[in-house]
């Protein structure tokens, strides 16, 4: 961290993420100097420190395709060039169900997506010839030719292949351009690289924005030894879930965005029921959780405790995770059964039973994970904010005072989608060249009637 400059070319507010990509395009690509990025804790650990970790090109948004499709060939050309440092791995993400019926519908919409870019669709039924499946790529390859899905329903390939999914598993469908990949090891790279180009890292809060003449003027900082004014006429609003109270600094009305608390856990999985060669698995109907009798007959006599014995929402999904893939054995499982929005409001509270609940709907899925309920090796778990719009398109561009801009609302598809984010920014910063999906993104689409008339009916489906 260093001390403050009088005056600076840009000031962006917030070191996550989308702070650290818009430096990386402005400085290391663009070659403006003079950047300063405000962040209140440490870079990269609000929101950017709890995902996944995955990346995926599987959208049902035509503007998402298009935008996520172009933010993996650039971290694909970043993991070209550094080898590999962003640790990409392409094992593609497997959506598994029970119901034979999954096939029309995974159908369908693989046809719908495909139309939109994602790529071809193979099919693989038991009953007719169907060209040979290529599993994911032993060692852990990110640059392979597949794109879009395997939809799978021959149930000798299902138990050859996926031998760990459970035995009622009837339907596949393998998204190819999808994995997984270190988003610090990504954030701390693209850090380096804009402070090694003029970047400056100060620790301190954006308190206050002046604007004069309807432009910003400078940006007000609070640290530790009071508070500063930099001289600047370009302002990046990147505070993530605080989007909205940087927003009001400037005097605008909040931004089209809530915050939706998500949570995951990790466990070592010591008895190894998720294959180390796995790829991220997304169990696609809804879940049951695992009780004994006496559990069950107790819940039932709480009408308070009833929801916890009937179907709880889809979409679980885990991988196997830790920094050495193959040596560790280390679980990841994300579950989101409760999507209420709520204000932003940190140290970040998870409901106590959280890891427990997770477990038990696990183990309704892999009968072997109810040896871990109550008794999990290496137990952590945490969470965090998927800031999101409505449509969950993130916001990228200009906001309604000359000089300031936002990136946000990144909500579940920041550290995937963040090459594609910082250089869309920058572009707009610096007056470059923008790309088909910029006015998709831009916060002015929500000044358009016909869109306005689209939102009424949008389904923003496979948030994952
Ligand atoms: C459980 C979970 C799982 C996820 N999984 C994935 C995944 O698998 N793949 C994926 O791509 N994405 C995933 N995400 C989403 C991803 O983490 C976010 O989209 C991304 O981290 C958002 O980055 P950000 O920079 O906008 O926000 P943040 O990382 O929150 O950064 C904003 C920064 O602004 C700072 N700030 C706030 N107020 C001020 C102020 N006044 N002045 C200066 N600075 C300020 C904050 O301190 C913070 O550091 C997941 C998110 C969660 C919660």
């Amino acid at each position: 961290m260093r001390a403050l400059p009088a005056s600076a070319d840009v000031v962006i507010a917030g070191a996550g993420i989308a702070g650290i990509a818009t430096a990386y395009y402005l400085t290391a690509v663009h070659g403006v100097r003079d950047v300063v990025l405000i962040e209140p804790g440490a870079p990269m650990m609000l929101t950017s420190a709890k995902p996944v970790e995955g990346y995926r090109n599987w959208w049902g948004d035509g503007a998402m395709v298009q935008f996520m499709n172009h933010s993996l060939d650039l971290l694909e050309q970043l993991a070209d060039a550094t080898n590999n440092i962003p640790r990409m791995s392409r094992r593609g993400y497997l959506f598994a169900s029970a119901q034979p019926e999954s096939y029309a519908f995974f159908e369908r919409v693989s046809a719908e997506f495909a139309a939109l870019g994602v790529g071809a669709i193979r099919h693989h039924t038991g009953n007719r010839p169907h060209p040979a499946y290529t599993p994911p790529p032993a060692d852990d390859r990110y640059a392979t030719p597949l794109r879009g899905a395997d939809l799978i329903s021959d149930p000798a390939l299902i138990r050859t292949q996926f031998g760990y999914l459970p035995d009622n598993t009837r339907v596949l469908l393998h998204a190819r351009r999808c994995g997984w990949f270190s988003a610090s090891s990504t954030g701390g790279y693209l850090l380096a690289q804009a402070q090694a180009h003029g970047a400056h890292l100060i620790a301190g809060s954006v308190s206050g924005v002046q604007v004069a003449g309807g432009r910003v003027g400078g940006v007000q900082v609070t640290t530790a030894d009071g508070s500063h004014l930099i001289q600047t006429r370009t302002f990046v609003n990147a505070a993530g879930p605080f989007l909205n109270h940087v927003a009001g600094l400037l005097g605008l009305a909040a931004l089209p965005m809530y915050t939706e608390p998500h949570y995951k856990i990790a466990f070592r999985d010591v008895k190894r029921i998720v294959p180390r060669d796995a790829p991220l698995v997304i169990w696609f109907d809804p879940i049951r959780l695992v009780w004994r009798d006496d559990e069950r007959a107790a819940l039932e006599a709480d009408p308070a405790q009833h929801w916890l014995l009937g179907e709880l929402p889809a979409e679980m999904h885990w991988r196997p995770a830790g920094p050495d893939i193959w040596q560790d054995d280390t679980v990841i499982v994300a579950w989101t059964y409760r999507t209420a929005p709520e204000p932003p409001s940190f140290p970040f509270a998870i409901e106590p039973r959280y890891p427990e609940l997770v477990l038990r709907g696990l183990a309704s899925i892999l009968p072997a994970a109810e040896a871990y309920i109550g008794n999990p090796v290496g137990l952590e778990y945490d969470g965090g904010y998927y800031n999101r719009t409505q449509e969950n398109r993130p916001l990228i561009g200009r906001l309604p005072i000359e000089g300031a801009y936002v990136l946000g609302a990144l909500s579940g598809f920041g550290l995937m989608g963040c090459l594609g984010a910082g250089e869309l920014l920058t572009a707009h910063i610096t007056g470059g060249a923008l790309p088909s999906y910029a006015d998709a993104f831009a916060p002015q689409r929500y000044a358009d009637p016909v869109y306005q008339q689209q939102l009424q009916n949008w389904q923003a489906a496979w948030q994952l």
